[in-house]
């Protein structure tokens, strides 16, 4: 088994507060929230007590001026797999870095402490209807009118939807090209904006995920994140981080799923031993063991990479499918160990199994993962011409 070298004792500190933090107040409510479509508004409120939120923030907004990428690697590994509805990652990871490191600074001190302290939930909105991988395809549109914008369009799989006070958006901002988009920070008791359904999906069951819509909209000139005819540039840098931290959540519902199986085949028997040591789970257990252990090689690889800035778009993406592709055959392979019983609601296996599917389409889809891998490679006709 691959002795992981990413972490300093600090790091493992931290894992222990984490975790006996999540025993008290987030695992013992997974059953309502998964009832309920979404977690509390306590629970936010809770790891921003803890400091477990946007920690890289200004000690000046009440963070921790803490940029160390480990610190969520941790959050994500210890929450991710037992209770993925309480999307640390999205404040912390993918969100909040767009006011950390985009937003000028009026911005970042009205939003950053809300962030830290858990009053404000952050999505981001970039899919609609009409368009997912294809970002270009976006028909949200923003148009200037005065000291405001004006927004008009819905998106769609939104992730926090239902619970975020403060959704970063993505619209175009010029009708005649398709690349000039804008981003801009839409509090959601503005007039004109509204939530639709709290989406039913195949898994994933406590994490709210909506529809919203724009309807006449009007947003602030100060509520524009950098250039409004620059967003795409913003979004492509941020995807990077957003698929690390992915990655690093797909691992460990793999080596979630791994441990519970461990445990479930040496218990559960059949023909008067246990089916742990039939051959046939023992060459099975390897195998997912070999893949766990070269998905964490390469996570860490990439988190190293990312924490000295030098994480490649191609890099990242490779990070995502793998983890992700391991993830889908890992939960899998320990459904089918766990026979009748994985397929009971009961049994853990069953839920990440279902929470596992989203992760090849999400943060971008496999496909699209191979298509970046596949571009640096100079393999794309239109590189040639
Ligand atoms: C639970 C959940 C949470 C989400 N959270 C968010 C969120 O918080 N914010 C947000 O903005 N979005 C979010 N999304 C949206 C998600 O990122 C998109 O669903 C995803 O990018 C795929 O887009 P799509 O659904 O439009 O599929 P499509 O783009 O329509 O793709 C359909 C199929 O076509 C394939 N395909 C598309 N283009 C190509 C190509 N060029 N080459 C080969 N195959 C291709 C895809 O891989 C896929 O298999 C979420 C989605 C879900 C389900």
């Amino acid at each position: 088994m691959l002795n992981r070298t990413i972490y300093e004792e600090e790091h493992e500190i931290f894992r222990k507060s984490v975790r006996a933090w999540a025993e008290a107040e987030v695992f013992p409510h997974g059953e309502i929230w998964r009832d309920n479509g979404c977690v509390s508004r306590e629970v936010w409120k809770s790891a921003g007590e803890q400091g477990f939120l946007c920690m890289y923030a200004d000690e000046a907004y009440g963070g921790l001026g803490l940029t160390d990428f480990r610190y969520d690697m941790i959050l994500c590994e210890e929450l991710g797999p037992r209770e993925p509805g309480f999307f640390v990652g999205l404040q912390n990871r993918i969100a909040g870095p767009y006011l950390q490191n985009s937003a000028d600074k009026p911005q970042r001190e009205k939003y950053m402490p809300g962030a830290v302290s858990g009053d404000t939930i952050l999505a981001i909105a970039m899919t609609e209807p009409g368009s997912g991988s294809d970002l270009a395809g976006i028909k949200t549109r923003a148009v200037e009118d005065g000291d405001h914008w004006v927004l008009n369009g819905s998106k769609t799989y939104i992730s926090n939807g239902f619970l975020a006070d403060l959704v970063l958006v993505a619209a175009r901002t010029n009708p005649d090209a398709s690349h000039d988009v804008g981003l801009f920070w839409v509090e959601t008791d503005t007039p004109g904006f509204s939530r639709g359904r709290n989406l039913k999906k195949v898994g994933l069951e406590s994490q709210d995920t909506a529809e919203l819509f724009f309807d006449n909209v009007r947003v602030p000139r100060e509520n524009v994140l950098g250039n409004p005819k620059g967003g795409f540039k913003t979004m492509m840098m941020n995807l990077a981080e957003e698929r690390m931290i992915g990655a690093v959540g797909f691992a460990a519902r793999a080596e979630h799923a791994f441990n519970i199986t461990m445990a479930f085949i040496m218990e559960r028997r059949a023909f008067g031993r246990a089916i742990g040591t039939f051959q046939n789970s023992r060459f099975k257990m390897a195998s997912m063991r070999t893949e766990l252990d070269a998905a964490w090689a390469l996570t860490d690889h990439c988190a190293r990479e990312h924490m000295q800035g030098r994480l490649s778009a191609e890099m990242a993406a490779e990070a995502k499918l793998f983890t992700s592709e391991v993830e889908g055959r890992v939960v899998d392979e320990c459904l089918q160990l766990h026979g009748g019983a994985g397929y009971m609601d009961e049994y853990e296996i069953s839920r990440l199994y279902r929470d596992a599917r989203i992760s090849r389409i999400y943060a971008g889809t496999s496909e699209i993962m191979r298509e970046i891998i596949g571009r640096g490679l100079g393999l794309d006709e239109r590189q040639r011409n």
